[in-house]
């Protein structure tokens, strides 16, 4: 059985969990191609124009998926995975939208709908199990075999490497030291979702752009949740939903706790929750004195704007830390 998964919205999240979850379960795992401008194209063309731009990119996936012949493309509802955080509507309805929008394609849904940030509790696969004809206790084995894979790839996150990074050492034999990079006088926040920061047609690599400006790099996604989750409670006006609360809280430790010198907020157009997100974030961090930038992807953002930018945001930090520098002395 050869199940399909795409390379888009939490992929780089989740992707060693559900890798481990069905290879446990004996399925053959196809994953679709890495987003190019043709596989994006195909997303568009098929969705309606109104939806933020990491959704047409999935539906771009999900055609990509279908060529490749898979037997069915695993599609997750998430609902929530923490209590009293949900997921934004796009999520909580993408098994439908994928359906309405690409008919053919044949979808394995879980109902992920539980208290885990590994989402491997049982109810949530009962419906895959079903679909796939295996037994609840073959597919509690399984979840209980891929929560263990997925709490080291946590792990490795938490060292400082970055989702892909992690995920080459967890699959692909690579070890923790080859990704040691040189500490650079700059550290900036990189806050975005995970299809933002690591699909490389959103975000343009923007982590290696920054790397080369001699910049260290921190994302949401290499703070362990027990810190990420520390000034949760001095949040005034608490943010219900999944990961916009998860980027939220990472710029509330980048700035108290890891001294950041500047946080890049990178969003997709057409994102609701980062239009609140971001301007909360710039609002409520204003008096740190961190300077704050946001980028916003659609199809048509060249390299060359995103370089730009980044460049000088840059320039402007480096220039302030060499001032501060020469006050000291
Ligand atoms: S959080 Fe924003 S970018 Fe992500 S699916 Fe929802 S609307 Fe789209």
């Amino acid at each position: 059985m050869k199940i399909g998964i795409t390379r888009a919205l939490l992929y780089q999240y989740y992707y060693p969990f559900w890798r481990s979850l069905f290879e446990r379960l004996g399925c053959e795992v196809v994953i679709s191609d890495t987003s190019t401008k043709p596989l994006v194209q195909k997303g568009i063309a098929v969705t309606v124009p109104e939806i933020c731009f990491p959704i047409k990119i999935y539906n771009g996936h999900v055609i990509n998926l279908i060529e490749k012949g898979v037997d069915y493309i695993f599609c997750p509802r998430f609902v929530h995975i923490e209590k009293n955080y949900w997921f934004c509507p796009k999520y909580i309805g993408l098994p439908e939208l994928v359906e309405k929008t690409v008919p053919e394609a044949k979808l394995l849904i879980a109902e992920i709908d539980c208290d885990r940030e590994d989402t491997a509790a049982l109810k949530c696969y009962l419906p895959v199990a079903k679909k796939l004809g295996v037994s609840a206790h073959k597919m509690r084995i399984a979840l209980e075999g891929a929560a263990e894979d997925f709490k080291r790839f946590r792990e490795y996150c938490n060292m400082g490497l970055t989702l892909d990074e992690a995920a080459e050492v967890m699959f692909e034999g690579a070890k923790i030291s080859d990704f040691a990079l040189p500490e650079f006088d700059t550290t900036i926040g990189l806050l975005g979702y995970v299809y933002n920061v690591y699909d490389p047609f959103i975000s343009m690599n923007i982590i290696q752009k920054l790397r080369e400006l001699k910049v260290n790099v921190i994302t949401f996604d290499m703070l362990d949740l027990r810190d990420l989750h520390k000034y949760r409670d001095e949040c005034t006006r608490p943010i219900f939903w999944t990961f916009p609360d998860k980027l939220y809280q990472a710029a509330s430790v980048m700035i108290k706790d890891l001294d950041v010198q500047g946080i890049i907020h990178i969003t997709a157009f057409g994102c609701g929750p980062d239009s609140v997100v971001g301007k909360e974030i710039e609002h409520d961090f204003a008096d740190s004195g961190v300077p704050f930038m946001t980028l916003r992807i659609d199809e048509h953002t060249g390299e060359s704007h995103l370089q730009t930018r980044i460049e000088a945001f840059t320039d402007m930090i480096k220039r302030k830390i060499r001032k501060v520098n020469e006050v000291i002395k």
